[in-house]
């Protein structure tokens, strides 16, 4: 869309004979931001369309909608009704003021370019919660905490989603955020990975952290940690992966070019004590191999059960 804003000011400027306000220009940049229109046309359908067609006050065909009698009012009639509109919508301005286009304010905050690219290609351009692609539906960058209730521009509490997603959370902006807040900032008393305090951090966000295993497998060998204290990785939210899976990829991707030995990485996690599990807060564990480090790597992660890693025997 940014590449478009300047022909559209300068076309803007021209025909308000070279000057204009700041109001006014938005409003024409608002005109050709193609997913603000579908998101209104979505609002069109599913709402004021749809409650006037109940009443009978309009009719839809195809992808037009009518005004029912139209035909038969007189200019005089036009105005009237036109003028009762006005009166309606002054009257609600009035009486709520600038508050009514708060919900939107608070989840839409601007987030810089960059970030916002970082953001989408995480999410592989496509909207983290129905799936859909950027070139089908227009994608937005949200706040999961919204930055009134403390949520920060930080790549771990940003997500991409598609206008018709957003919208609907935005009707669920009533979620209490605060638990969500407090949920994130459990600890528990004498878990290792709870208290930080003692070892050098070597990458973060604000859901987690990643730090060296203090027995490493290989040289290298990181674990990346929830900050919330939760054993099972499978109860962990979705930003709370996200923001574990960023940090896994930048400590893969400065370990691959410090050392150019490093040829693979095996990923695992150990859920449950049955599974191997023995610190209960839950760990990513991230393990850069090298050509020699073990007589037969095959198989790899399948080795949890001794004899089981190199299946090709199986095969023949
Ligand atoms: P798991 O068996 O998956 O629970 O792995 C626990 C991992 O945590 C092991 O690889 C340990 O070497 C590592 N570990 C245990 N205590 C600490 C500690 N205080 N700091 C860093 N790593 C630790
Ligand atoms: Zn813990």
């Amino acid at each position: 869309m940014s590449h478009i804003y300047q022909p559209v000011m300068i076309r803007h400027l021209l025909r308000n004979g070279g000057r204009s306000s700041v109001q006014e220009i938005a409003a024409a940049l608002l005109v050709e931001d193609r997913s603000q229109v579908e998101y209104y046309a979505q609002i069109t359908n599913n709402m004021v369309g749809r409650v006037l067609r109940r009443r009978d006050v309009v009719a839809k065909e195809q992808k037009q909608y009518e005004l029912l009698g139209f035909g038969s009012f007189s200019q005089e009639h036009i105005e009237h009704l036109v003028q009762a509109c006005n009166e309606r919508l002054n009257e609600y301005l009035e009486s709520r003021g600038a508050a009514i286009w708060d919900h939107r304010r608070k989840s839409a905050g601007y987030v810089s370019g960059t970030l916002r690219y970082e953001v989408l290609k995480n999410a592989k351009f496509r909207c983290e919660l129905c799936g859909i692609s950027a070139e089908e539906k227009a994608l937005e960058v949200d706040h999961i905490i919204p930055r009134s209730k403390g949520g920060i521009d930080e790549i771990a509490n940003l997500q991409a989603l598609c206008y018709s997603c957003n919208a609907m959370k935005r009707d669920r902006d009533d979620t209490d955020f605060r638990l969500v807040k407090a949920a994130y900032e459990q600890r528990a008393e004498n878990c290792p990975f709870c208290d930080i305090s003692d070892r050098p951090i070597l990458y973060e966000n604000n859901l987690a952290i990643a730090f060296e295993d203090i027995y490493p497998v290989t040289p290298g060998h990181v674990l990346v940690v929830p900050r919330r204290h939760e054993p099972n990785y499978f109860n962990l939210g979705a930003p709370e992966v996200r923001a574990c899976h960023d940090l896994l990829q930048q400590a893969q991707a400065t370990i691959q070019q410090g050392d150019s030995s490093v040829m693979g990485f095996n990923v695992g996690i150990n859920c449950g004590s049955t599974a191997g599990q023995t610190v209960m807060h839950c760990h990513v564990h991230l393990i850069p191999r090298r050509d020699g480090d073990h007589p037969n790597p095959r198989g790899g992660v399948r080795g949890v059960i001794p004899g089981k890693a190199d299946y090709s025997a199986k095969e023949a």
